[in-house]
C-alpha cells in the first residue's frame, strides 16, 4: 500500500470500500473535512445496498473456512495485522490528524494503543471447558463463532476502537464488516486495504456508507452480530432493528463519568490528572471525566487551581506543535457543544473559565469552559457535553455525593481520589458504573472486560467475555 514514502498516505490518490478481498470504488462519493481548517478532503466511496449484500455473500463464504482453521493460525494473522499497522503508525497518524483533528502525539499514542489491544486480544485464550462430570458423562463447553460480524465505530476514536472490534471478531473466528463514521471513513478504508495483504477474501471486508449503510447492516439477514461503538439514541435504534432477525448486539454507548475527590488529596498532582481527562481528545472521550465532585473544604482551592491549569494548554490545530485541545471533530458536535454554552449564559451560570467558541480561523474550536457548581438539575450536569466543556460541584458527605453521581441514567465509569484507599474502595464500590478508578480515570486494559450499565451499554467488550461476545456457547455432553 502507498504510503508516500513512508511518513503520508497520498491522498490524492483514491480511497476504496473493500469487498471479497478487491478494492471498490463506487458511483456515489462523500467527502470528510478537516475540523481544523474546514478544508474538503479526498473523496471516498458511498457504499450502494448492492455493495453490502456483495460483502456479506463474500464473508458469508469466507466464515466457511476461517472459522475451521486453527485459533493459532488466526492469531498469527491478527498480530501480523497488528504489526503492519504499526509499521504505518506515521502515515495512519497523519490521516487520524487530519480527518478527526486531534493532536498528532495523540494520534500516533491511538494507533500504538490499537495496536497493543489488536496483540493482547491474542494473547486471551477461549479454552473448551469440562463444566460437569459423574460417572456416566461429562459436559463440554466450547465457544462457537457467530457469522458474519458487523463492527459499527463512531468518530472519536476511529482506530483503536475498530482495532480491539476487529481482533476480537477474527481471532474467535468471525469475518467481519468494518464500517466507520462518515465523518472519519478515511483511517478505516485504509486499515481495510492494509488487511488485505494479510487475510484471506472476504474475512476482512469496509464499506463507508452515508446515513442509509448502518440501518441496511442493521436489517440485513445475512449478517449474524453487530457490534456498535456509538450515541445511546442510534443504540436504541440499533437494538431495535437487529431484534428482527434476532442478531447478537453489543452496544457500547455513551457516558456522563462522575469523579468524586475527597479533602486528603494532593490538589495539585490530583487537577492535572483530572484536568488531562476531562479535556483530552476535546472532552471526546465516552470515559471523559464529565462531572467533577469535589469534597466542599478543599473545593475553592481546587477550583483555581484547575482553571490554571487548563488556562494553560494550548488550543488549536493539531498539526502545530504542543497544542494538547485540537477542534470538536464536526459541526454538529459544534452546534451541539455552543447550545450547552448558549445555555450556560442565558441560565446565568457561574462561568470559572472560558464560555465561547474560539476563533481560530474557521475551526471548529471551544474554548475550554469550566463551569463553578452549576445546578445538578443543568443539562450540563445531567447530559453528556461530548465538549471542553466541564461542571465542578461540591460535596459534603459520601452518601449524598454517591447519590447525585448515581442520579443519571448512564452508567460508563466513575472513579473516587483519596489517599485514603479503604474510603475510596468504599465509595467506589457504591457508584452504579461499569469500570471505577481509584486515583485515575479512563485507563482500559485489554484483558478485562469493558461495559456499560444502564443507558451506556448492553453487552461486554475487551478481555474473555468480550470474546465470548463474539461466540455461541456450544455444549457436548460425551457419554464414558
Ligand atoms: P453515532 O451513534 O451518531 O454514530 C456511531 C456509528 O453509528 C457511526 O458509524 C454511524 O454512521 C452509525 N449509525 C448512525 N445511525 C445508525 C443507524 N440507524 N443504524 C446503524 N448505525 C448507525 O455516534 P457518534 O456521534 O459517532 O459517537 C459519539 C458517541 O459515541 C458518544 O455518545 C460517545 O459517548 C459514544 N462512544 C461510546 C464508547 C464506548 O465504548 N462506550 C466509545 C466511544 C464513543
Amino acid at each position: 500500500m502507498d504510503s508516500g514514502g513512508g511518513t503520508r498516505f497520498d491522498t490524492s490518490k483514491n480511497f476504496f470500500n473493500v469487498i471479497n478481498g478487491k478494492t471498490r470504488s463506487s458511483s456515489r462519493a462523500s467527502q470528510g473535512t478537516n475540523p481544523s481548517t474546514m478544508e474538503q478532503l479526498p473523496d471516498v466511496p458511498i457504499a450502494s445496498s448492492l455493495d453490502l449484500d456483495e460483502a456479506v455473500r463474500g464473508s458469508r463464504a469466507a466464515f466457511a473456512e476461517w472459522s475451521t482453521i486453527p485459533v493459532e493460525r488466526r492469531k498469527a494473522l491478527v498480530k501480523s495485522f497488528a504489526d503492519t499497522l504499526e509499521a504505518h503508525c506515521e502515515p495512519f497518524a497523519h490521516l487520524l490528524t487530519l480527518e478527526q483533528g486531534k493532536p498528532l502525539r495523540f494520534a500516533r499514542a491511538e494507533i500504538n494503543n490499537g495496536v497493543f489491544r489488536a496483540r493482547t486480544l491474542c494473547n486471551l485464550d477461549l479454552k473448551e471447558e469440562s463444566r460437569f462430570e459423574d460417572e456416566k458423562r461429562r459436559a463440554i463447553l466450547s465457544y462457537a463463532p457467530l457469522g458474519v460480524c458487523a463492527l459499527i465505530v463512531p468518530w472519536n476514536f476511529p482506530i483503536s476502537l475498530s482495532t480491539q472490534k476487529i481482533a476480537s471478531a477474527l481471532v474467535t473466528g468471525n469475518t467481519i464488516i468494518l464500517k466507520p463514521s462518515p465523518f472519519t471513513p478515511y483511517c478505516g478504508l485504509k486499515l481495510g486495504e492494509l488487511a488485505q495483504q494479510i487475510f484471506p477474501p472476504g474475512v476482512f471486508q469496509v464499506l463507508n456508507g452515508d446515513h442509509e449503510l448502518g440501518p441496511w447492516i442493521t436489517a440485513h439477514p445475512g449478517i449474524d452480530k453487530i457490534s456498535f461503538t456509538g450515541s445511546i439514541p442510534t443504540g436504541k435504534k440499533v437494538m431495535e432493528s437487529a431484534s428482527r432477525t434476532l442478531k447478537r448486539v453489543t452496544l457500547e454507548l455513551g457516558g456522563n463519568d462522575p469523579c468524586i475527590i475527597c479533602d486528603d488529596v494532593d490538589i495539585e498532582e490530583t487537577v492535572a490528572k483530572v484536568a488531562i481527562i476531562s479535556l483530552l481528545n476535546s472532552g471526546q472521550i465516552c470515559i471523559a471525566v464529565k462531572r467533577i465532585y469535589v469534597q466542599e473544604n478543599v473545593y475553592d482551592r481546587f477550583l483555581d487551581a484547575f482553571v490554571n491549569y487548563v488556562k494553560a494548554l494550548k488550543l488549536g490545530d493539531g498539526f502545530e506543535e504542543g497544542v494538547f485541545i485540537g477542534p470538536l471533530q464536526n459541526e454538529q458536535q459544534y452546534e451541539i457543544a455552543k447550545r450547552f454554552l448558549s445555555d450556560i449564559e442565558s441560565q446565568n451560570l457561574k462561568v470559572a473559565l472560558g464560555g465561547s467558541v474560539n476563533v481560530i480561523g474557521t475551526g471548529l474550536f471551544i474554548t475550554p469552559t469550566v463551569v463553578d457548581r452549576p445546578p445538578d438539575t443543568s443539562d450540563l450536569v445531567k447530559e453528556e457535553p461530548f465538549a471542553p466543556i466541564i461542571p465542578l460541584l461540591s460535596w459534603k458527605n459520601e452518601e449524598e455525593v454517591v447519590s447525585r453521581a448515581n442520579e443519571t441514567k448512564t452508567g460508563l465509569g466513575g472513579s473516587v481520589w483519596s489517599k485514603d484507599i479503604a474510603r475510596a474502595t468504599r465509595i467506589a464500590r457504591k457508584l452504579q458504573v461499569g469500570t471505577t478508578w481509584i486515583n485515575e480515570h479512563g485507563a482500559l486494559d485489554p484483558r478485562v472486560p469493558f461495559s456499560g450499565l444502564k443507558e451506556s451499554g448492553y453487552g461486554t467488550e475487551l478481555g474473555l467475555e468480550g470474546l465470548k461476545a463474539f461466540c455461541n456457547s456450544k455444549v457436548i455432553f460425551i457419554p464414558k
